[in-house]
């Protein structure tokens, strides 16, 4: 924090956009931005705070009439006879998660009575070494959900709106690894139903910036999940198909300008899909830090790379493992995913391992190509 601060200091900058990693999601972080003089390019310290804690972001979107899913309504405390009713209550499977939980982390499944306070002696303990917070609460499993999740923009003058869906279903350990605008298969009354509720949301608690709330959807049922209080690495698939530059917008908002666009304005033009090229093993996912000693980018219309790579660049074994983001737009989800398997077969990273050929299989399979995969198919498919 103080080395991005004094940055912003030697650069004469006016303002700090954290990104998309974990300091954009620290409410601290942007506290102290605005108490160095600098704006922050996000919402205001105290609404991340606020959605930073997975119970009360539950129960400020339960005020717009949006549905969670059923679980504790408060954080779990040390009463295990009323922690075992709830459980049977919910249903066996449960899920324990951190309140302050992110990045997938921070959530395990009790399958039985007997392995419940296990689970949450391991939750609690995973959850205050890694995010320094061990509430937990519970949660029902939902066994055959699609991650689906609509994108926010709003501004200092209470204009709100939803620059509409993204499926984010194919995932690895709770963490995305393909994304697409618009979900497949969802009929057009729940997302407008749905797109009315979150800008309703935001107007409701005066939300600013750029932000997502994520759901899980499930029997035409959506359930909200959690809200990111940023951007998010998949906005690209909105921007192709919006034609709505997000992180401008979020520019002009934290410059106090009024949002540009309505909500009427907003056209989806054709599909968007976006493979995330990670340096790993394609088949054991351990990371492949290294010197990259041929990079080839694809290109060709309806293309975006979004990467800082190059020949000769050293992948460092410190971050994230994500490399690059291959976005491919076209007028039909057919057409997208034959953009993306030519352009991923035209992509060459040498020198390290990458899950190229991984997202080149996914691209071939058919339940992949019919949409609307649930969120274990993929590690179902791998046989993890
Ligand atoms: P994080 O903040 O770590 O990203 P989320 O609450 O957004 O955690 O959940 C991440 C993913 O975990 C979801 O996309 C979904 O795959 C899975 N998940 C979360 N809650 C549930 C649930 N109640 N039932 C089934 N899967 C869940």
């Amino acid at each position: 924090m103080p080395s991005i601060i004094s940055a912003a200091e030697v650069t004469d900058s006016m303002a700090i956009h954290p990104g998309y990693g974990f300091l954009a999601e620290n409410g601290d972080f942007a506290e102290q931005v605005e108490e160095s003089g600098y704006s922050f390019i996000g919402p205001k310290s105290e609404t991340i705070k606020l959605m930073g804690n997975k119970i009360n972001a539950k129960d400020a979107v339960k005020e717009v009439e949006i549905n969670c899913i059923p679980g504790s309504d408060n954080a779990l405390d040390e009463d295990m006879d009323k922690i075992y009713q709830l459980a049977d209550e919910i249903g066996y499977p449960v899920l324990i998660k951190a309140a302050a939980g992110g990045g997938g982390k921070g959530m395990r499944i009790a399958h039985t009575k007997a392995s419940l306070q296990h689970t949450i002696d391991i939750t609690k303990a995973e959850s205050k070494s890694a995010f320094g917070d061990d509430t937990i609460f519970m949660e029902k499993l939902l066994e055959e959900p699609r991650h689906i999740e609509f994108q926010v923009l709003a501004d200092q003058h209470g204009n709100a709106v939803c620059l509409g869906d993204r499926d984010c279903s194919m995932q690895r350990n709770h963490q995305k690894i393909i994304e697409e605008a618009p979900a497949p298969k969802i009929p057009k009354e729940k997302r407008e139903e749905m797109i009315e509720k979150c800008v309703s949301f935001c107007k409701h608690i005066g939300y600013q910036s750029a932000g997502t709330l994520e759901f899980l959807y499930e029997n035409n049922e959506f359930y909200f999940i959690e809200m990111n209080t940023r951007l998010q690495v998949e906005h690209p698939v909105t921007e192709m198909i919006t034609g709505i530059d997000i992180v401008k917008e979020q520019i002009k908002v934290a410059m106090g300008l009024p949002l540009s666009i309505k909500q009427e304005d907003i056209i989806q033009r054709g599909h968007a899909i976006e493979c995330r090229i990670n340096a790993e093993d394609s088949k054991t996912f351990i990371p492949s830090p290294g010197k990259v000693s041929l990079w080839h980018p694809p290109g060709g219309p309806g293309i975006r790379i979004d990467s800082h790579l190059y020949t000769g660049y050293e992948v460092p074994p410190y971050y994230d493992s994500m490399i690059a983001k291959v976005i491919a737009q076209a007028n039909t989800r057919e057409s997208a995913i034959t953009r993306m398997g030519i352009a991923l077969s035209e992509m060459i990273v040498e020198g390290i391992e990458t899950n190229l050929e991984l997202q080149i299989e996914i691209m071939q399979h058919n339940a992949f190509k019919r949409g609307g995969t649930d969120i274990h198919y993929l590690e179902k498919r791998l046989g993890l």
